[in-house]
């Protein structure tokens, strides 16, 4: 059992602080009304940032109030994706999340996998990524799923064939 106590805490601190910036940033947004065309194009650029700004903030927020809820409902520090527990020091750092490092790190992988089916011509670098994230795993000392371990070796094959294939006749 996870003492909750602790995170609630934090997680609402982090809330209210984040609500305040969210405010400020929508105050700069209004308060940007420039007649003036250079002005305006400078207060565009900078209406950009704020707004990504924003939307970060929004995200985590949303992040927050499920830790929240999971607070209230007994559930927190119960990985959503495999119902292991996460482990208090990844608690610590991250009070918000919702999964544990090993989910987590293949979450990652699978995003990494989707990147390097999108952007084939990048997939030298991806595929680097993603060896690295499963190095990442092992020095964390996690066990790396079956799965992962075949698509590693996978990877090894296709570099093969790669290699194999542009060699010089
Ligand atoms: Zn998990």
């Amino acid at each position: 059992m996870t003492d909750v106590a602790k995170p609630k805490t934090q997680l609402e601190a982090r809330l209210s602080e984040l609500n305040k910036r969210l405010h400020s940033i929508e105050d700069e947004l209004d308060a940007h009304q420039s007649k003036d065309w250079e002005e305006l194009a400078v207060e565009r650029e900078e209406d950009e940032v704020l707004e990504h700004l924003g939307n970060a903030g929004l995200v985590e927020i949303e992040a927050i109030n499920l830790a929240l809820k999971r607070i209230e409902e007994g559930v927190y520090g119960i990985c959503l994706s495999c119902g292991e527990d996460i482990s208090e020091g990844r608690l610590a750092l991250l009070p918000a999340t919702g999964v544990c490092a090993p989910c987590a790190q293949k979450a990652g992988i699978a995003l990494l996998m989707e990147e390097i089916e999108k952007r084939p011509d990048d997939r030298h670098i991806l595929q680097e990524e993603l060896r690295e994230k499963i190095a990442e795993m092992r020095a964390m000392g996690l066990p790396v799923p079956e799965d992962i371990l075949r698509l590693e070796e996978q990877l090894e094959q296709d570099e093969a064939d790669d290699l194999f294939n542009n060699m010089p006749i």
